[in-house]
């Protein structure tokens, strides 16, 4: 197998059927599926652009050991320049949507080489567990797979540990010689119900008596006994692109995985009942340089198109005249260049690995992650702060197509050199971002897609290099020198 097409992904999802819910209803075909359309149209064309003679030395790379074609996400970077084409990658793919599907297949593709190229790390468990990561990142990538995870459990008391909520969180429940079975709920799959397959395994903060949840495994999204129940769409088929242009494309649907004594074979299982190495794994996998370097790369294009539409916005109403509207503007676009050098710098302080490959520095990516939570909502703040008003005065595309009303919708809704329709159509796809039960999503996925902000703004503090601030105090403590007895006045 090498790349897939579009086509080839949508077949897959048909030859798949799954247990898929979406308001009260069993879905018989996700792809076609109103909830979900929009999503499987815009991964198949990320699909269908390896494809693109322009853009397929970009997008993948020939695989030595198969003479193959694989995404680049799968690509061992030997020096920092690969980390460039990867991320060059990523750009491409997510400036396909604007950065708003946060959960693109190149997402978990760079996981899994994380994990490849962590195998060692996966054998202190058990050498089998290490050469099932092998043959899973081979596998993924050679059929060209579509990856979703799971990997926190549901709010039910965060106050007890999994084990102490009995029959509630994913766990094993036998074991035999051909595996393991799974049983119990996980949350939350983003785009759970259009993937292939889904990727297990846990954040650190597993306890004592945690063994039976600390496992991480593979399985197919059509396993038997797998069933996913999604949150209510935003988008249900009848809104129109003129209205919505954003939410009829670009909605992620995410879900709540229900595993029911399911079977996953030892061959997909790549930690077992072993508390201390899947807390230690997160870490020690270095999985966040790859994923931070993947999703910065997504979040700058988000950024970049949330600053844009602020701008468009500002100068259609020429609110840009206006010094403290300057200034907001200004402090957005600080933070497309925060990123911007962010990313750079993973690159060029890029880490060597074990097998001889690089891979970005973590610390200016995290950086980047625990401040998306902040800069996001900020420029969404921006955006509604300068578009105010408007946004709740625009018609809708249905108005402009009514001959009574032509007169008045193409005089009364103009801008500052701009006419009615292309204000309306301006504000709307702002408002899409900015409003709407999509764009809070949106806002909710930047604070919380990387974890807890709270409790991964913490691990910085407790991983973080303190050298040089550390050492700038010693010097100036060393300045001070020691207590000396006041002088006596003559
Ligand atoms: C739109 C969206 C998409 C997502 N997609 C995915 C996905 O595809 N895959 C995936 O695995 N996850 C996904 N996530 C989930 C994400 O990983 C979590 O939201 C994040 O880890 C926080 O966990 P939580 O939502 O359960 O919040 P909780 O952990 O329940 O936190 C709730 C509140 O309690 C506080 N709190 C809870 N426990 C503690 C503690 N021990 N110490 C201190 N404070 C605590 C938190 O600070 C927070 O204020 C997604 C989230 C969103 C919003």
């Amino acid at each position: 197998m090498t790349i897939r097409t579009g086509k080839e992904f949508i077949e897959g999802l048909k030859a798949h059927p799954r247990d898929v819910w979406v308001n009260g209803e069993r879905v018989e075909d996700v792809s076609s599926h109103p909830a979900f359309k929009g999503a499987v149209e815009q991964l198949a064309r990320i699909y269908d652009s390896q494809h693109d003679p322009d853009l397929q030395d970009q997008l993948t790379y020939e695989v030595a050991a198969t003479g193959q074609r694989a995404g680049m996400a799968f690509l061992p970077a030997a020096t920092p320049a690969d980390l460039r084409r990867r991320r060059e990658a990523y750009r491409i793919w997510a400036e396909m949507n604007f950065g708003l599907m946060g959960r693109s297949p190149d997402f978990l593709n760079c996981t899994l080489l994380a994990f490849w190229e962590a195998r060692e790390k996966f054998a202190e468990g058990g050498e089998k567990f290490g050469e099932n990561v092998v043959k899973y990142y081979e596998y993924v990538r050679d059929n060209d797979l579509f990856l979703s995870h799971a990997l926190i459990t549901p709010q039910n008391d965060r106050s007890k540990s999994s084990s102490e909520l009995e029959n509630l969180h994913l766990r094993v429940v036998k074991e035999t010689s051909e595996g393991i079975y799974m049983s119990g709920a996980r949350a939350l799959a983003t785009l759970g119900p259009v993937s292939d397959e889904l990727l297990m395994y846990n954040l650190p903060g597993l306890r004592p008596g945690d063994e039976d949840h600390a496992v991480t495994f593979a399985v197919p999204t059509d396993a038997k006994g797998l069933r996913q129940i999604c949150r209510e769409p935003y988008t249900t088929g009848g809104a129109e692109s003129f209205d919505h242009p954003l939410s009829t494309r670009f909605e992620e649907n995410d879900s709540l995985l229900i595993f029911d004594n399911v079977f996953i074979p030892w061959e997909r299982v790549f930690c077992y009942r072993n508390v201390d190495l899947s807390n230690r794994l997160y870490i020690q996998s270095a999985l966040r340089n790859h994923t931070a370097h993947q999703t910065n790369t997504r979040a700058l294009v988000k950024v970049q198109f949330a600053v844009g539409l602020a701008v468009s916005i500002a100068r259609s109403i020429k609110a840009d005249n206006f010094l403290h509207v300057q200034q907001m503007l200004g402090e957005c676009l600080n933070y497309v260049e925060e990123l911007k050098s962010g990313l750079l710098r993973s690159e060029v302080e890029a880490e060597e690995t074990l097998f001889g490959t690089v891979r970005p520095a973590l610390a200016p990516l995290q950086t980047l992650r625990t401040r998306m939570p902040t800069i996001y909502p900020r420029i969404i703040e921006v955006l509604q702060t300068i578009g105010a008003s408007g946004f709740m005065l625009m018609p809708t595309g249905a108005d402009f197509a009514v001959p009574e009303l032509q007169e008045d919708a193409n005089l009364y809704y103009q801008g500052a050199d701009i006419s009615s329709l292309e204000r309306v159509k301006l504000f709307k796809l702002a408002w899409d971002l900015a409003g709407e039960g999509f764009g809070q999503r949106l806002l909710q996925y930047e604070r919380y897609y990387a974890g807890d902000p709270v409790r991964t703004l913490a691990m910085n503090y407790l991983n973080c290099d303190d050298t040089d601030p550390l050492r700038l105090v010693a010097n100036a403590l060393a300045l001070a020198g020691e207590p000396q007895p006041r002088q006596q006045a003559d």
